[in-house]
């Protein structure tokens, strides 16, 4: 059998509930990280998707934002899925004013970047690897305006005005989504990222 890694769910802010669930689902030891005890328990961290600005602050109040990004910086997998995927970026567009990112991800991202009109919308995107789409939710979700050379771009969007938005990528063992896989019963991303977490 596999050796079951331990995966925290950075738990001040957002949706932790739904990537328990899938982790746990799917065989691994998944737990919420409020303190920089439960980081110090991590194989690898998921961010959740939820409000970067938020995260940002609570992870200051509660000491945890300096040993995230050293955990980061010094290699842990990470899965950051829509507010996670901000928080991973090494640069930010439209974030509010002195907001900070733990970084690792050589990209730029644009906060709440699809606009109003569409601010949460649902479609199937192709990802890198995989044979059938993903079915991909979007709220309120950032794109990727720019990658560094580094990065593997693994899905794009495929429609109307916002077409060949980059909206998922990797780098090393950071990976991150701007939409949310954790919604609905589709598990092949948490897979993914665990069978990265396996070969680290
Ligand atoms: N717009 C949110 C932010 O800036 C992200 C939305 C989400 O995670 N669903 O953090």
């Amino acid at each position: 059998m596999m050796p079951s890694p331990s995966i925290g769910v950075f738990a001040l802010q957002g949706d932790v509930r739904e990537h328990l669930a899938t982790l746990k689902a799917i065989g691994v030891d998944a737990f919420t990280v409020r303190r920089p005890e439960e980081l110090a328990r991590c194989d690898a961290l998921v961010l959740p998707g939820g409000e970067s600005t938020t995260m940002y602050k609570l992870a200051q109040t509660f000491e945890l934002f300096e040993p995230l990004c050293d955990r980061i910086r010094s290699g842990m997998p990470t899965f950051g899925t829509c507010a996670g995927m901000i928080m991973l970026a090494d640069r930010i567009e439209d974030g509010i004013v002195g907001q900070e990112t733990l970084g690792g991800l050589d990209i730029t991202v644009r906060r709440n970047a699809f606009g109003r009109q569409v601010d949460s919308f649902e479609d199937d995107i192709v990802f890198d690897g995989f044979g059938d789409p993903v079915h991909a939710v979007f709220i309120r979700a950032p794109w990727v305006e720019e990658v560094g050379p580094g990065v593997d771009v693994l899905a794009t969007t495929p429609w109307g005005e916002a077409a060949g938005r980059i909206v998922a990528v990797r780098q090393g063992s950071l990976m991150a989504t701007s939409f949310h896989p954790e919604v609905g019963s589709d598990d092949r991303l948490h897979r993914y990222f665990v069978d990265q977490v396996l070969q680290s």
